[in-house]
């Protein structure tokens, strides 16, 4: 079979990152790992999850638990996310939540519902990885987002037109952003609605690391500051992407969208198209463990990672030479990391891998044009202590013996 012969043109845009390959690597047992950016399991909360299971799946309540279900989620978890987003400035309603299949399934329905092929759309240079992936299915290009430097909108438009299209939305990730670990500045955030309001373009918020600030000041939502200017959710062109990956466990796959009724509406239909709804079992136990103790959970999970964040800190200080530069994020997983002009994190990779048994994600493939070769994540969330100071030696040698 010659499946080229049958594939669609958006599949063309579907591939496989070479470094995937080097990362196969990483199961091997002397790999010091800063690659993953994922949870540490360790913190999981699964004595909770274990009793919510249990408790779902006894009885009579068994029979709803594992039924088909609606497709905006979940009532009740629906209304305590509502719940919790007025708590961050976010004033709405169980009908402003669609429950997704993890908020990675939200950027796919978002691509879905708003990219027509060649139209634009405007993210971070560096931006999620994962969301480059959703959108491209769709065909989209992309022009730079830098809300700080004031690029006119006149100018985003010409573009877009030039590539035969029109801009449709912004996408950010806001707080403690993968791959860079930095935060949207509360003036920038401002700065975006102005540009989305001119430019009568949507605006995508990505707030997968929102509840992991470690330190600072906590600067509201996009959504929160355009519901202060504008008076309700329903006059509103933001749509905040939630998750529980971060806080509670990324393999239930449950995540949200909040948003004006409206497009809510319109997701419900992509949802409904999809998979008809998130898994059943797995809202109802989130509902349960979140309204038991998310705060707490939460309150544990920072203190973890913020010693784990000031260790790696101190330990790119103290071992890294000159011409290395990298963020203080003040919160979330990653570090990121910018090597001397002219070198290639993922010739530091592999090399990396070879010699010193050290790995990280080489920063390329976190830009739309597969610039700024000179740059790599590390993730601290799984990383101990010992492998902190261990791996940061190491690589503070290789990169020594390169310049
Ligand atoms: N957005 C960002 C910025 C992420 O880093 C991730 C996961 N790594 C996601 C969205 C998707 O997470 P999930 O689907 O597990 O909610």
């Amino acid at each position: 079979m010659q499946w080229n012969n049958v594939l669609a043109t958006r599949s063309s845009r579907m591939k496989a990152s070479e470094i995937r390959e080097l990362l196969k690597l990483l199961d091997q047992p002397d790999i010091i790992s800063f690659a993953g950016g994922i949870p540490d399991p360790a913190l999981f909360p699964a004595e909770a999850f274990r009793d919510a299971f249990s408790q779902a799946l006894t009885g009579d309540k068994a029979g709803a638990a594992l039924q088909y279900s609606v497709s905006e989620g979940y009532k009740p978890l629906r209304e305590w996310i509502a719940a919790e987003m007025a708590k961050i400035g976010v004033p709405c309603g169980a009908e402003n939540i669609l429950i997704t299949s993890g908020s990675q399934q939200a950027l796919d329905y978002l691509g879905k519902l708003m990219i027509s092929p060649n139209d634009t759309v405007l993210v971070g240079w560096p931006t999620y990885l994962g969301a480059l992936g959703a959108f491209n299915a769709y065909e989209p290009t992309y022009d730079r987002l830098d809300p700080a430097t004031n690029r006119p909108a006149a100018d985003f438009a010409a573009k877009a037109e030039a590539a035969g299209g029109r801009v449709k939305f912004a996408y950010l990730s806001v707080d403690f952003a993968n791959p860079t670990g930095e935060t949207v500045a509360r003036s920038a955030r401002e700065a975006v609605i102005d540009l989305a309001d001119e430019m009568d373009i949507a605006i995508v918020e990505d707030a997968a690391y929102q509840s992991l600030r470690y330190d600072g000041e906590a600067i509201p939502p996009i959504l929160a500051l355009e519901i202060a200017r504008k008076g309700s959710i329903e006059d509103c062109r933001t749509l905040y992407c939630g998750s529980f990956s971060k806080s509670l466990a990324p393999g239930l796959r449950v995540g949200w969208v909040c948003a004006a009724q409206d497009v809510i509406g319109r997701l419900v239909l992509m949802k409904q198209a999809a998979d008809l709804h998130s898994a059943t079992t797995n809202q109802i136990v989130t509902h349960t463990v979140a309204a038991a103790q998310f705060d707490a959970h939460v309150a544990k999970l920072r203190s973890v990672y913020m010693a784990r964040r000031d260790h790696l800190l101190a330990a790119l200080a103290r071992e890294m030479p000159e011409g290395v530069s990298w963020t203080h994020p003040e919160g979330g997983m990653f570090v990121w990391l910018t090597l001397p002009a002219g070198m290639d994190g993922a010739e530091l990779l592999a090399q990396s891998l070879k010699t010193e048994r050290v790995a990280f994600v080489p920063g390329r493939a976190f830009f739309a044009d597969g610039s700024n070769g000179n740059t790599l994540r590390l993730s601290f969330s799984c990383a101990d202590e010992a492998a902190i100071d261990e791996g940061m030696k190491r690589l503070g040698r290789l990169i020594r013996s390169l310049q």
